[in-house]
C-alpha cells in the first residue's frame, strides 16, 4: 500500500529524515493524509487544519504543500488525531480520524494510541507491522464544511517599529509589540555589542567582516 507517491519504506525514509525519527505517528498520519487526498476534488486548492500538534502535523508536512510557514496548514490543538483538507474557495473538505473501534484488531497500535504501555513495553518492530499491514483501514472518514474564519485570509496589517524593543510588530497588536506586553518567553541577559567586528564562535581567531 503506497502513502502518495511513495512505497511504505521510502515513507519511513523520509519520515526518519524530517522528524528525527520514524514516530509511529508520522507513519499512520502518512495513511490518513492519503486517505484524505484521495476523496479531495482532483481540481481545487486545498489548506490543511489539523486538530493536535502532535506528529500529524509533519506527516501533512511531507505530503502535501501545506506547511505552517506558508500558512496552508493550521494547527488547533484540541487533541484529536485528525486531520482535515479542504477546498479554501468552499470549505468543502475531508476529514480523517483513527476510528478506535476499528484499531481493536491491532493491538500494538492500540496500546500506542491508548498509551497502554511504556515506550520500553512497547513492540516497536511489530507496531511497525501493524502500522504498515492495517494501513487506511483503522481510518475513519468524513464530509465537513470549514468554518468560514478559516477562509478568509489573513492581513496583518501594517507594521510598525516597537518603541521599547525597536523591532518591527504589527501595530494591530498595540502600542508596543506583544513581546514587550509581557508574552515573551524569556529574559535578555545580555545584549552583545553589534558595532565592532564580531568573533565567529567556531573559529576562535576567525574574524567576521
Ligand atoms: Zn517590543
Amino acid at each position: 500500500m503506497n502513502i502518495r507517491s511513495y512505497a511504505f519504506e521510502e515513507y519511513v525514509e523520509r519520515v526518519t529524515a524530517f522528524h528525527g525519527f520514524a514516530a509511529p505517528g508520522v507513519l499512520i498520519g502518512g495513511f490518513m493524509v492519503h486517505l484524505a487526498h484521495q476523496h479531495l476534488p482532483q481540481d481545487g486548492v486545498f489548506d490543511a487544519i489539523c486538530e493536535t500538534a502532535k506528529c500529524l502535523p509533519d506527516a501533512i508536512q511531507l505530503l502535501t504543500p501545506c506547511t505552517i510557514g506558508n500558512g496552508w496548514l493550521t494547527i488547533i490543538n484540541i487533541g484529536r488525531y485528525a486531520l482535515t483538507l479542504y477546498d479554501k474557495s468552499n470549505g468543502e473538505g475531508i476529514r480523517v480520524s483513527i476510528d478506535p473501534d476499528r484499531i481493536e484488531a491491532w493491538p500494538e497500535i492500540n496500546s500506542w494510541l491508548f498509551k497502554l504501555k511504556s515506550k520500553k513495553e512497547q513492540d516497536y518492530q511489530l507496531l511497525m507491522e501493524q502500522i504498515r499491514e492495517s494501513g487506511m483501514s483503522i481510518c475513519r472518514i468524513e464530509r465537513v464544511r470549514v468554518a468560514p474564519r478559516f477562509l478568509e485570509k489573513k492581513h496583518r496589517g501594517k507594521i510598525a517599529v516597537c518603541p521599547n524593543c525597536k523591532e518591527a510588530y504589527p501595530f494591530a497588536d498595540g502600542a508596543i509589540c506583544l513581546g514587550c506586553q509581557g508574552e515573551v518567553p524569556y529574559v535578555v541577559s545580555e545584549v552583545p555589542d553589534n558595532s565592532f567586528k564580531k568573533r565567529c564562535v567556531c573559529l576562535p581567531n576567525h574574524v567576521i567582516k
